[in-house]
Parts: C-alpha cells; sequence; structure tokens
C-alpha cells in the first residue's frame, strides 16, 4: 500500500506530479535543444523560437496547451514548431506521474524524478547526435552515489557494486567487440550511462536492463535495418534510450510487478 503522511485525494497528488512533469518536460526541451546548440551559456536565458528568435512571453509557454493553443506553430514567424516540444512534455508528465503512483511518498521517489528527467534529456540528445553528455551522466553517477549513502531505504553498497559492474560489463562487452570487429561498437557514453543506471537502481537491476535493451535494441536495429537497406553492423544506433527505457520499465517491475523480476532471476 501507498504511505501517505499528507491526507490529499489521490487525484489531486497524482495530478500534482502531472503538472509538475509537464514543468521539467518543458525544461528538458531547453536543455536538449541547448545543450546540442553549444550555446549553454544561455542555458537559462527566456524560451525563444528556434527559427525567428522571437522571445516567447510567460503566457504563451505553457507547458502541453501551449503548442495545442497555436496549432504546433510560431506566433511571430508562423513557422511549425515540432510535434517533439509537448511529446517531451507528456512524456515526462506521464513518468512523474507514474512514477509517483509506483514508488509513493519515499524518498526514493525524489531520486527516481531526477533520474527520470536526466534519462529523457539524455535520450533525445543521443537520438540526434548519438552522443550522451558527461555533464549528465557523470553528475547522475554521482548523484546515484549520493543518493545511496543518504537516502536510509537504499544500500551504499548495491549503489556501489552497480556503478562498478554496470560499467564494467559495458567496457568488457566494447572490449570484445573491438577486438572481434577491430572498430568501436558502443560509445563510452553508454558505459557511463551504465554505470549510472548501476548506481541509482543498484548491481540487482544490471542483468535486467542489459538484456531489455539489448532484445528492444536488436529488435527495432532490424527494423531501421530492414527500413534502410543498411547492414545491421553498418549502422551506428543511439543504445541509450533502450537503456533509460529498460532502467524506467525496472523500477516499475521492482515496485509493482516484481514477479516478472522472480522469472529474470531463474535465468
Ligand atoms: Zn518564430
Amino acid at each position: 500500500m501507498r504511505e501517505t503522511f499528507i491526507s490529499v485525494p489521490l487525484w489531486i497528488s497524482a495530478g500534482y506530479f502531472f503538472i509538475l512533469g509537464s514543468f521539467f518536460g518543458s525544461f528538458a526541451n531547453v536543455l536538449i535543444y541547448r545543450m546540442q546548440s553549444e550555446k549553454t551559456t544561455n542555458l537559462f536565458k527566456r524560451s525563444y523560437c528556434p527559427h525567428c528568435f522571437y522571445n516567447i512571453p510567460f503566457y504563451l509557454n505553457i507547458p502541453l496547451f501551449s503548442w495545442f493553443f497555436l496549432k504546433g506553430r510560431c506566433r511571430n514567424c508562423s513557422k511549425k514548431i515540432s510535434f517533439r516540444y509537448p511529446l517531451v512534455e507528456l512524456l515526462t508528465s506521464c513518468l512523474f506521474c507514474s512514477l509517483y503512483l509506483a514508488i509513493g511518498w519515499k524518498w526514493f521517489l525524489l531520486e527516481a524524478l531526477i533520474f527520470a528527467f536526466f534519462l529523457v534529456v539524455c535520450s533525445f540528445i543521443d537520438l540526434d547526435q548519438m552522443i550522451l553528455p558527461d555533464s549528465l551522466t557523470l553528475s547522475g553517477i554521482l548523484l546515484g552515489l549520493l543518493g545511496a549513502w543518504l537516502n536510509p531505504e537504499r544500500f551504499f553498497i548495491d549503489s556501489f557494486l552497480g556503478f562498478v559492474i554496470g560499467g564494467g560489463i559495458l567496457l568488457l562487452i566494447s572490449y570484445l567487440y573491438y577486438l572481434i570487429r577491430k572498430k568501436e561498437g558502443m560509445g563510452g557514453g553508454d558505459i557511463k550511462m551504465m554505470a549510472w543506471i548501476g548506481a541509482v537502481l543498484g548491481w540487482q537491476s544490471l542483468f535486467f536492463v542489459l538484456i531489455s535493451s539489448c532484445f528492444i535494441g536488436s529488435f527495432l536495429g532490424t527494423l531501421i535495418m530492414l527500413q534502410s537497406n543498411k547492414k545491421f553492423f553498418d549502422k551506428a544506433f543511439p543504445f541509450g534510450p533502450y537503456l533509460a527505457f529498460s532502467a524506467i520499465v525496472y523500477i516499475f517491475l521492482e515496485r509493482k510487478f516484481d514477479f516478472v523480476l522472480d522469472f529474470f532471476s531463474f535465468l
């Protein structure tokens, strides 16, 4: 059962996390866009249209609503604003709301929300540029270890082993791949990301996350290959989003459907 120390109806608290998520989703869009364009000094500047640099007034910058209200176009230059903006906001909203419902009022909720927010930003940057920024993965590792140390619900040793083994497994895989294929298959970013996931979710999560992301990755990779007529191994594809997706799924399985993870422990 959910432990509540604040006696508000569930739909209100869940709604609160949904709305909170939409604002963080809006901030995620800013980071995704500005961390790539190397204008990191402008990280906290007002939102502007990417086409005409028109400063978007606050009343037109309401997450989710504004895009639909403006029918996906800039008010100033009428150029199209990508559907990805409201999509990222909706995704973050759904993540925040469902993480709250799965975890409840625990210290780990705070960690999970930060984790999910960073994962969203990382995934979209990886999709665009095939990069997982160190500023996010390395600070994620630090936060994960710090959280395990401070949070009485977690064990530091689980987190530390997750960090070491998570990074180690992918380092080993990429080294073997290099020995066999004589070229780099996996980026350093993926290695750091796996170490980060291990630090936040503990070593127990690693087997599931690795199997799940490889499965999804090879499934979608095959689809992309069939679409684009390219050889599978010649086409580089970002691995970060699959790791991120699997890590989030693990949180839900651990909290709500632990029998699925029992199955994995038999493998
Ligand atoms: Zn514009």
